[in-house]
């Protein structure tokens, strides 16, 4: 996959859109990033999977399809427990005594 070894020019993140089409399932959507940068910790690759069989694609319910999109774009890019830890402050030092809590 020419993304994997090279990335994409003057890009700063690259989501991947995938989708399932599962009703058995609970999830509407999901997301989270895939590589970080190592010189600032800041997601570069990220990943949305849409669950079809959960979505519903009416007009009437186009804000809540974007405001999903919105929601898992914001999982890549940081609102997510497994970067907490990576998020640095303002001198570029890694933050201490992260508190995940869910
Ligand atoms: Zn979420």
């Amino acid at each position: 996959m020419k993304f994997k070894e090279t990335g994409e020019k003057d890009s700063d993140l690259l989501i991947f859109i995938e989708s399932e089409n599962d009703p058995s399932e609970s999830y509407l959507a999901y997301a989270t990033s895939c590589k970080l940068d190592y010189s600032n910790l800041r997601p570069i690759v990220g990943l949305v999977n849409f669950n079809l069989g959960k979505m519903d694609f009416s007009p009437e319910k186009f804000e809540e399809n974007v405001d999903t999109t919105v929601h898992e774009i914001l999982h890549i890019l940081g609102m997510s427990g497994h970067l907490f830890n990576t998020f640095i402050d303002e001198n570029g030092d890694k933050r201490t005594n992260v508190i995940v809590n869910w």
